[in-house]
């Protein structure tokens, strides 16, 4: 264990997080953001190429491109770009078997849009424990807690306390630090939980030699702005399944079956398509990907490398056996708590560094707070010791 035995003064802690900033950041002539997009490649190009044939819209070029390349870069079978990472995960819930009412197994410490994506989807999310190893959904919690909560009907796997069907279960990446997926595969499994990676943070992370989000039934991918890399707004399935990877792409692009002029939609569907323009940046973008990794990763060595020296914070490392994209570089307070968090923050934004807490609890906002929830020992310390840092690709070169 390494956490300390007595507590530090709060304001010690503060210099020491600030100094170590200090040594890895310089000093700032203005605030330096939490990620800021790199636009270095062909993403003018590509752009231009868009607006001076008109493609920008539902159809062109760019989409299927940035579809294939991004299942060859993952090692996907399919690939199915949409709107946002919250409408992919909607869906592939939806096409993974979620029917309304059932219930669906999200850690507790994530973004909000992992818990809306199933409410959109019709169910209803049960929040389990994280685990320090990885940030993300614990397995060795949810085996115990679920062997105490489950029985087997013709229904399914069904929670005793409600009644209501267990469906799926949502690893989320934290951060881009993977889940350890060879474990959670084997109890999903056991109690028959699709599962549906959250993979938003983690492009560019493995596990072994297999890229995150690609263990599951489906993974979701995201690129929003402060995401690895950006389409402005956009995210993507990832399946090996044939039928769902048909089933996706009909489900986001209003279920319109193929004809040169009638319009026939089969089903209520969405509209949940990534435009052409955006799909030339992912595609511009994606090009990039080995440079950003690389500069991250340089930025991720060097936070390590100075915060092992320090006696009351620890850098949140990649988990053994595998490469994380190092998307937020996280450090874990020692015996944390709100008020030393508040400090850190406070301190660390006078002196430029626009560091973050993390997440809220899912369990703990208000549209959440009646929903079905496991003991959360390690999530209720991780909300109040983990901090983000500054973690763009750019900041290496500004400030060594
Ligand atoms: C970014 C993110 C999403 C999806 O976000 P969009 O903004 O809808 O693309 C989903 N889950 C997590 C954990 C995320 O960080």
């Amino acid at each position: 264990m390494r956490h300390s035995h007595h507590s530090e003064p709060h304001e010690s802690v503060a210099a020491e997080f600030v100094t170590c900033l200090r040594a890895v950041l310089g000093t700032p002539p203005h605030p330096l953001p939490l990620h800021e997009p790199q636009f270095a490649g062909h993403e003018w190009q590509y752009l231009k190429e868009c607006v001076d044939s008109g493609w920008v819209s539902s159809v062109g070029k760019f989409v299927d491109e940035f579809e294939c390349r991004l299942a060859q870069y993952t090692g996907s079978t399919h690939a199915i770009v949409v709107v946002n990472g919250t409408a992919a995960l909607q869906v592939a819930l939806t096409v993974a078997g979620v029917k309304p009412g059932d219930e669906v197994l999200v850690p507790a410490l994530s973004f909000v849009a992992t818990a809306n994506a199933v409410v959109h989807a019709g169910g209803i999310p049960h929040f389990v424990d994280n685990t320090a190893d990885t940030l993300g959904l614990d397995p060795v919690a949810l085996q115990r807690y679920l062997s105490t909560i489950v029985e087997q009907s013709d229904r399914g796997t069904i929670n005793r306390h409600t009644g209501r069907r267990l469906a799926a279960v949502v690893p989320m990446h934290t951060f881009g630090h993977p889940v350890d997926m060879p474990q959670l595969l084997s109890i999903a499994k056991r109690y028959h939980l699709k599962v549906i990676e959250d993979a938003a943070e983690s492009l560019g992370s493995f596990i072994g030699a297999r890229h995150a989000g690609t263990f599951g039934d489906m993974g979701i991918l995201s690129f929003n702005g402060n995401k690895v890399i950006t389409t402005g707004g956009g995210g993507a399935i990832l399946t090996d399944d044939a039928d769902a990877a048909r089933r996706l792409k009909h489900l986001t692009t209003t279920a319109k079956q193929p004809h040169p002029w009638e319009f026939v939609h089969d089903e209520v569907a969405y509209n949940f398509r990534m435009p052409n323009l955006n799909a030339a940046l992912g595609c511009a973008q994606l090009e990039r990907l080995p440079a950003i990794l690389d500069q991250k990763r340089k930025l991720a060595d060097r936070y390590q490398a100075v915060f092992a020296g320090a006696r009351t914070v620890s850098f949140v490392q990649e988990p053994l056996g595998c490469r994380s994209n190092y998307w937020l570089n996280t450090i874990r307070v020692h015996d944390g708590s709100m008020a030393l968090r508040d400090t850190l923050l406070q301190r660390s934004h006078e002196a430029g560094y626009l560091c973050r807490p993390v997440w809220r609890l899912l369990s703990r906002l208000p549209m959440y707070e009646s929903c079905p929830c496991a003991p959360l020992p390690m999530a209720e310390r991780l909300e109040v010791e983990l901090i983000n840092l500054p973690s763009g690709p750019g900041l290496m070169k500004e400030s060594l």
